[in-house]
């Protein structure tokens, strides 16, 4: 039996261009050369994080601007077996410029206001909120809310120039239901399960020798991405940004290759080797019993 693989888009409507980051609508720019690809390769079902947050509403006018903006992408997608799920990213404007807002008291806030709208759309049973942000506190509310599973985590060690409110050091590296108490540990009183993303060595120059473990981006470099694909020996869940196959910006990246033909290369290596499902249909499989196989 094969391993499951979960491809996910993380739609952060943000790009990497001369070193700063810029909002940009990556469903105008990217996601024809990403459909394209996904054509080629029908049996790769995948899933979408589309914001629907403050951020958006304070940028394009409405929360769910991607829903407004782009109806028949995002009706390519259900009607071809993909998922699309919910991503809220939580800003605050700092002295004119954007920046992660955390206040958690306002982050609980914003998942309440902007909930019933994600729910209107239909993807609130999957999230992932953005700079792999989570809390016992935001995790009991999105189980709590209705939300079956959650896919921020990213199980390595907490870096000291990660994201400081992002700590997945004690998270188990596959599937499992996160406590009331504590989202890192397998415990009791929640509905939602976590789905981390999936984590492995890979080097980059600038580590000066320290082993790194990232997530793995099928926008990888193409022996970038072979060489940390085969090392994983079960399912699998990556993660990748549209605005990471488009050339419009930092394509002069170590490991982002910033190219879609990379992205065709890199799904027809996985192409035989896996299972293809959304996140939802792994959880599904998961809550009936069928084991994680690692
Ligand atoms: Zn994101």
């Amino acid at each position: 039996m094969k391993n499951r693989c979960g491809i996910t888009f993380d739609g952060d409507m943000i790009a990497s261009y001369n070193g700063n980051l810029i909002f940009v609508d990556e469903f105008e720019e990217c996601f024809d050369r990403i459909k394209k690809v996904l054509e080629e390769f029908p049996r790769v079902k995948t899933t979408w994080f589309i914001r629907v947050d403050q951020n958006m509403e304070d940028i394009y006018g409405q929360a769910d601007y991607v829903f407004q903006a782009h109806k028949e992408k995002i009706q390519w997608l259900r009607d071809n077996g993909h998922e699309v799920a919910w991503h809220i990213h939580p800003f605050v404007k700092q002295e004119g410029k954007w920046v992660q807002n955390t206040d958690h008291d306002q982050v609980l806030e914003e998942i309440k206001k902007f909930f019933p709208v994600a729910k209107e759309h239909g993807i609130t049973h999957t999230v992932r909120l953005g700079w792999g942000y989570q809390t016992n506190q935001v995790m009991s509310l999105l189980s709590d809310l209705g939300c079956r599973a959650d896919s921020s985590g990213i199980p390595r060690p907490k870096y000291p120039w990660a994201n400081q409110f992002t700590d997945w050091s004690q998270a188990p590296k596959t599937p499992y239901h996160p406590g009331r108490d504590n989202y890192q540990q397998e415990g009791e009183g929640l509905e939602i399960l976590e789905i981390p993303m999936t984590i492995t060595h890979v080097p980059a120059s600038y580590d000066n020798g320290q082993i790194i473990y990232r997530y793995i981006n099928p926008a990888y470099h193409h022996q970038l991405f072979v060489d940390a694909v085969d090392g994983i020996q079960g399912d699998c869940v990556t993660i990748m940004h549209p605005a990471e196959i488009c050339p419009s910006w930092d394509y002069a990246h170590e490991l982002i290759s910033y190219n879609a033909g990379v992205l065709r290369a890199n799904i027809r290596h996985i192409y035989d080797r896996f299972e293809f499902v959304t996140l939802k249909e792994l959880s599904r499989e998961y809550k009936t019993g069928k084991e994680i196989r690692e």
